[in-house]
C-alpha cells in the first residue's frame, strides 16, 4: 500500500474588531476600504432595504464605491436554503467574483442567511456584519455561527464562519420596535447571568434607562455583552467545551420554540427557559433561592415572560422536544446552571425526571 499524506495544519488567523458607535453606518466606506476587495453586495431584509439599505447603497455609490442591493422578504421564515439560493443566482447574475465582500445589513436573520452565502460563494469570500436589532448586536454577529433553518430543524445547515468586522451603529435602535428590543435584552441579560454579577447589577439599576432606549447606557451593555460572548468564543471557537454556556436557558427555551413551531420569540423562549433552569439551579443545591427571585424579577419587569402557563404550554409537550435536542448524548443533558449570578456551567447531573418535575411546579 502506498501513502500519500496531504498535510494541512495551519495557523488561522480569525480575529476581527466589533466596533460600536453611533453613526456609523454614514462612515462604512472608511471602513470598507480596508477590506480586500473590489466589489461589494449588500444583502438585507425587505423591511431595512428601503431606509438603511438605499441609504447605505446611495452614500457609497457616491463615494465610487462599486456596490449592489440584494433584498429578501422579511422575517425568519425566509432562512431557508431556498433564499440563500436565490441570493447566490441574484450574486452570479451581477458577475461577482471572488474578490467581492457582502456587507449583512439586518438583523440575526439577515446575519445567519447572508454569512452562510459568503462562507459558500465562491468557496468563500469575505464578509461585514452590520447588525440591526439589539439581538444580532450583542449575540448572533459574534462567533461566526451561519446557519439555514430547514424544514427538520432550526440553523440545521451552516458553518463557522467568521466575519471580517462587525460594524454596531447604535442609531439603529431609535427606530427598533420595543418587542425586538426585549427579544434582544433576553440574550443580554443571559450573558450578564453566565459571567458578570456587576453587569447584572448594572442592568438592574438602569433597566428603565435601557427600556427607554437611552443610547449612552445602552452603548455601555452592548459593549459588556459583545466582550462576554467575545471572550467566551475566544477560548473555544468551534463549542467543544466552555461555549456550551451560552446556552443557557436554551434547553428548554428550545424545546418551547419548537412545540410552538417558532410562534414564539426567541427572546421569550429563553426567558422562560431561563427561569426554570435558574430554579432547577436551585433545587439541585447551586445557586441561592433570593438570586433566582432576582433574576426572574428582572424578566418580568422588562415584560419578558416566565412561566411555561404565560404561554398556555403543558409540561409534557415540552418534555418530548427537550428529548430531541441534540445536546443529548449517550442519554445525559448537557445542561447549563449557575452557581450564583454571574457564574455558570455545564452540569451533566440533570436528568429528564429533573426537568419534568421544574416544570411542573409551574
Ligand atoms: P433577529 O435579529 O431577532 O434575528 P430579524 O433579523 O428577523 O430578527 O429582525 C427582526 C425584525 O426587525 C425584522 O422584521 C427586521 O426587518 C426588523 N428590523 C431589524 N432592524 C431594525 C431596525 N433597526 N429598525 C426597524 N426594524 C428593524
Ligand atoms: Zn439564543
Amino acid at each position: 500500500m502506498e501513502v500519500v499524506k496531504v498535510d494541512l495544519r495551519e495557523e488561522i488567523d480569525n480575529s476581527y474588531d466589533i466596533v460600536i458607535g453611533r453613526g456609523l453606518l454614514d462612515n462604512l466606506a472608511m471602513e470598507l476600504r480596508k477590506i480586500p476587495a473590489n466589489e461589494f453586495v449588500i444583502i438585507t431584509d425587505s423591511n431595512i432595504a428601503g431606509t438603511y439599505g438605499k441609504r447605505l447603497l446611495n452614500d457609497l455609490k457616491n463615494k465610487n464605491i462599486d456596490v449592489h442591493l440584494i433584498t429578501f422578504s422579511a422575517g425568519e421564515k425566509s432562512k431557508t436554503r431556498k433564499t440563500k439560493e436565490k441570493l447566490e443566482n441574484e450574486m452570479l447574475r451581477l458577475n461577482l467574483g471572488r474578490d467581492a465582500c457582502i456587507i449583512a445589513l439586518g438583523g440575526g436573520v439577515a446575519g445567519d442567511i447572508a454569512g452562510f452565502a459568503a462562507a459558500t460563494y465562491m468557496r468563500g469570500i469575505p464578509y461585514i456584519h452590520v447588525p440591526t436589532t439589539l439581538l444580532a448586536m450583542v449575540d448572533s454577529s459574534i462567533g461566526g455561527k451561519v446557519a439555514v433553518d430547514t424544514g427538520h430543524a432550526k440553523n440545521a445547515v451552516g458553518a463557522f464562519y467568521q466575519p471580517k468586522k462587525v460594524v454596531i451603529d447604535l442609531n439603529f435602535l431609535k427606530t427598533l420596535p420595543k418587542k425586538e428590543l426585549v427579544n434582544g435584552l433576553a440574550e443580554l441579560i443571559k450573558h450578564a447571568l453566565i459571567k458578570d454579577k456587576d453587569f447584572f447589577h448594572f442592568i438592574e439599576k438602569n433597566i428603565d434607562r435601557i427600556l427607554a432606549c437611552d443610547v449612552d447606557i445602552l452603548k455601555t451593555a452592548i459593549k459588556r455583552s459583545c466582550e462576554i460572548k467575545a471572550d467566551i468564543v475566544m477560548q473555544d471557537e468551534k463549542e467543544k467545551g466552555l461555549r456550551r454556556i451560552l446556552n443557557y436557558g436554551h434547553t428548554i427555551g428550545h424545546a418551547i420554540e419548537s412545540a410552538l413551531s417558532y410562534r414564539i420569540s426567541h427572546g421569550n423562549a429563553i426567558a422562560i427557559g431561563m427561569s426554570y433552569a435558574a430554579k432547577l439551579s436551585a433545587k439541585l443545591g447551586h445557586l441561592h433561592e433570593g438570586s433566582v427571585i432576582r433574576q426572574n424579577n428582572l424578566l418580568e419587569y422588562i415584560g419578558l415572560p416566565h412561566k411555561l402557563s404565560h404561554h398556555k404550554l403543558k409540561p409534557r409537550r415540552i418534555l418530548e422536544h427537550v428529548q430531541y435536542d441534540k445536546k443529548i448524548m449517550n442519554g445525559r443533558i448537557n445542561f447549563v446552571l449557575l452557581n450564583s449570578i454571574g457564574d455558570a456551567f455545564v452540569s451533566d447531573e440533570v436528568n429528564i425526571e429533573d426537568i419534568k418535575n421544574i416544570l411542573e411546579e409551574g
